[in-house]
């Protein structure tokens, strides 16, 4: 299916805002999501862009990928209890994210209601003193400058770690999202198989599905590429003290057609390597 530019780029290009020069190129991306061919046109400013823009393009792509492994799993008779509203997962789940959403995150929060915007930084103030409370394992603390993650061993880890904390997400309010327009891609590439009862632990086992491309890795990879760090992750919770302590990087910024570039190679190799490993 071939996509919009204006409608792929969520009426914004890439680039734009912080570009002089406003002429665009488009650049494709062709991908193979189970045997289903998708086709993006992306409309990219000749200007420069931070990793923060890049997000609403890694959005896009997921959910049509998550639309596609979604359907392929429903038209197989599988159940996926996974909707807007249900929150079992919020009250427990550990949410990585990648070091460009975790800027956008920020961004977004920052032009929020004042009431809104102190009453989500409330709540991951208190989060993060139970976190610490809770003596985080080294891998948390050790590793960086900062109490972000290295690495998809460490995250797993982590995860135990974190699950046994039974900590609800700060964004979490009398059950729903506060933040459900701008939820992490760890949230929004969520979903499990199966009934809402084995989500919930009550019988059963919930199968967590699988996606060709896990976006979070994406853009980790795209911010290891361009900045030359490690691979990171942070702790949704962390968000805004991690912020505070990297907030030179929050400015940087690259020539956009060049970092959209790179950021649909990596989709593209993650797709092509995960085309055959996927089971739904
Ligand atoms: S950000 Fe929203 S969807 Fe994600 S865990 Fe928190 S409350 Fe749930």
């Amino acid at each position: 299916m071939a996509e919009n530019p204006a409608k792929t780029m969520e009426g914004k290009h890439i680039g734009a805002g912080v570009s002089s020069d406003c002429a665009t190129q488009v650049i494709g991306l062709d991908l193979n999501i189970l045997g289903k061919k998708v086709n993006f046109s992306i409309a990219v400013s000749k200007g420069q862009a931070t990793l923060a823009d890049i997000v609403p393009l890694a959005r896009m792509i997921s959910t049509k990928i998550t639309d596609i492994v979604v359907e392929s799993v429903c038209s197989n008779g599988d159940h996926i209890p996974c909707r807007k509203g249900c929150a079992t997962c919020c009250s427990h789940y550990l949410v990585p994210l990648s070091v460009p959403e975790v800027f956008r995150l920020k961004e977004e929060i920052s032009h929020a209601p004042r009431s809104q915007r102190e009453s989500i930084w409330q709540a991951c103030l208190l989060t993060t003193r139970r976190i610490f409370s809770k003596r985080p394992p080294k891998l948390l603390m050790d590793q960086t400058d900062g109490p972000s993650l290295v690495g998809p061993v460490d995250l797993e880890r982590v995860s135990d770690w974190y699950k046994n904390l039974k900590l609800p997400c700060p964004f979490l309010h009398k059950g729903l999202c506060t933040i459900y327009d701008q939820r992490p891609l760890a949230c929004r590439e969520h979903f499990i198989k199966g009934s809402a009862e084995a989500c919930k632990g009550e019988r059963d086992v919930a199968e967590v599905l699988r996606l060709p491309v896990q976006m979070p890795n994406a853009l980790a990879q795209l911010a290891q590429d361009f900045e030359d760090t490690a691979l990171e992750a942070v702790l949704l919770p962390l968000v805004f003290l991690w912020c505070e302590q990297n907030r030179p990087r929050a400015n940087k910024t690259w020539p956009a057609a060049m970092m959209v570039k790179r950021f649909l190679e990596i989709v593209k190799e993650m797709a092509s390597k995960n085309y055959t490993e996927v089971v739904v």
